[in-house]
């Protein structure tokens, strides 16, 4: 994409693979602490990287958190759903395509023209529940 051409090429894998290795979503503040070593300090470089990362449906954000996940799945649709622990901060992507095509089917009902949506859970996940080491 043309808007893209001028920025180092390797700053959104960068960013990308910080986010992988993190087990809970990242803010953009958490992915500069992160990333200071590796040479990126500019918050812009940051949401730059994650705005193409998001575009690319590489990462997705969590609105609640205004944080930042990797996607977990191969889904090419516009829906993604998440389990948020409120206790760990774990976050599960959960892929459903049945919440998609009902998603769908409202927008279309509704005469909406759908570009992306985000589903969050909140709660405890089972590990937490259990009161088991994770
Ligand atoms: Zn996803
Ligand atoms: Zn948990």
């Amino acid at each position: 994409m043309a808007r893209y051409r001028n920025e180092q090429a390797s700053n959104h894998e960068t960013v990308l693979a910080a986010l992988r290795g993190s087990r809970k979503p990242m803010t953009a503040y958490d992915l500069l602490a992160r990333l200071k070593t590796k040479g990126i300090t500019a918050p812009t470089t940051v949401y730059r990287a994650l705005d193409r990362l998001i575009d690319e449906g590489r990462v997705h954000r969590l609105e609640s958190l205004n944080a930042f996940v990797v996607c977990d799945c191969e889904h090419s649709f516009t829906t993604a759903m998440f389990s948020i622990c409120n206790d760990c901060g774990h976050a599960e992507e959960i892929a459903d395509t049945k919440l998609h095509s009902d998603i769908l089917a409202i927008a279309r009902r509704l005469g909406f023209k759908l570009s992306h949506s985000v589903v969050e859970m909140h709660g405890r996940c089972r590990a937490c529940a259990a009161g088991t080491e994770h």
